[in-house]
C-alpha cells in the first residue's frame, strides 16, 4: 500500500566486554511500517475547563516558577494534579475488571493501529440518552466492510460540539454524588460492547462523550463487558467531525501510572 512507507531503522547496539579495546557491535534491523497522511489532534488541553467526573478531582496546575532568574535564563515549572479519569483519557481493563490490564499493561498493539469512525451524531442530536447499538454497527458493515479485525473503533456522538459546556456536555454543571443522576449524554448499548466483544476483534474502542456507557446508566454494562475482554476504551475524544469514515490509523498513547486504572491520553489520528 502507497501510503505506507517501510521504514528500516537500524540498532546499532554497541558494548564493551571485559577490555574497553574489544569493541563489539551488535546490528539489529527492525522493518516498521508507518502510516503516512495528515495528523489531527483528538486530544483536549488540560486546563481549568477541563471536563472530569462529577464527582472526581478536577485538573489543577500549581506554578512553582515563571520568570527571569538571577543568573540570567528564563525558567519555569508547574506541578500538576487531577483524577485519572478526565479530560481526553483512557480507561484501562483494571477500571471495570478486577484481572484486567492496568494502564501500564496495556499492550502497545490496543493502542495503535487501523481505525474507524461509526458516525450517530445525527440520531444523539434528538437524544441526549442515545446508546449507540448493534444495528448502528451493523449499519457501517452495511455501507463499508466488515470491521476489521485488530481496528480501533470511535464512536462520533456530536457531543464534542458542545466541550467544555458542562451543561451541554454532561447535563448538569453541578458537582458532587447528587449530579450524578442528571447526567445526560450518549454512549454505546451494553449489548452492542457484547456484540463487539464475541463477533468481531478490536483492539480499542472511543467516544467523544464523558464515557463509554452512556450518562443515565446505573451498572456500567459497556465498560463491564469492554473491559472484561481487556478492551480499554477512550473517553472525551477530541474532533472526531475531522474523521472519514475509514482508511485511518490512531496512535494513543497514555501516561503510564503503574498499577493506574486510566490516564490522561494523547491521541492523534493519521489520515492518509
Ligand atoms: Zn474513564
Amino acid at each position: 500500500m502507497k501510503y505506507l512507507l517501510s521504514s528500516l531503522i537500524l540498532l546499532i547496539v554497541s558494548f564493551f566486554s571485559c577490555s574497553p579495546k574489544q569493541e563489539k557491535v551488535e546490528k539489529v534491523e527492525m522493518e516498521i511500517d508507518f502510516p503516512m497522511g495528515k495528523l489531527i489532534d483528538l486530544t483536549y488541553e488540560f486546563s481549568e475547563e477541563t471536563v472530569y467526573w462529577v464527582t472526581s478531582k478536577e485538573f489543577e496546575l500549581e506554578e512553582v516558577a515563571k520568570g527571569q532568574t538571577e543568573k540570567g535564563y528564563f525558567y519555569s515549572a508547574y506541578n500538576f494534579s487531577g483524577a485519572e479519569h478526565g479530560g481526553t483519557h483512557i480507561d484501562a481493563p483494571i477500571h471495570f475488571a478486577e484481572n484486567g490490564q492496568s494502564v501500564d499493561e496495556i499492550p502497545l498493539e490496543n493502542l495503535m493501529g487501523k481505525a474507524i469512525k461509526i458516525d450517530v451524531s445525527e440520531k444523539a442530536s434528538q437524544n441526549p440518552d442515545y446508546q449507540v447499538s448493534q444495528f448502528d454497527l451493523e449499519f457501517w458493515e452495511a455501507e463499508h466492510d466488515q470491521i476489521p479485525d485488530g481496528s480501533i473503533i470511535l464512536l462520533q456522538t456530536g457531543f464534542g460540539k458542545k466541550y467544555p459546556d458542562k451543561m451541554e456536555y454532561l447535563g448538569t454543571d453541578q458537582r458532587g454524588p447528587e449530579a450524578v443522576k442528571d447526567l445526560h449524554f450518549p454512549g454505546l448499548a451494553p449489548d452492542a460492547a457484547k456484540w463487539l466483544v464475541e463477533e468481531r476483534n478490536i483492539h480499542a474502542i472511543g467516544i467523544d462523550t464523558p464515557s463509554i456507557d452512556y450518562g443515565q446508566s446505573q451498572n456500567f454494562g459497556t465498560h463491564v463487558a469492554l473491559m472484561t475482554a481487556n478492551i480499554p476504551a477512550f473517553e472525551n475524544v477530541a474532533n472526531l467531525e475531522k474523521l472519514p469514515a475509514k482508511d485511518f490509523h490512531i496512535i494513543a498513547l497514555p501516561m503510564k501510572i503503574k498499577g493506574g486504572s486510566g490516564g490522561p491520553l494523547r491521541i492523534v489520528a493519521i489520515v492518509e
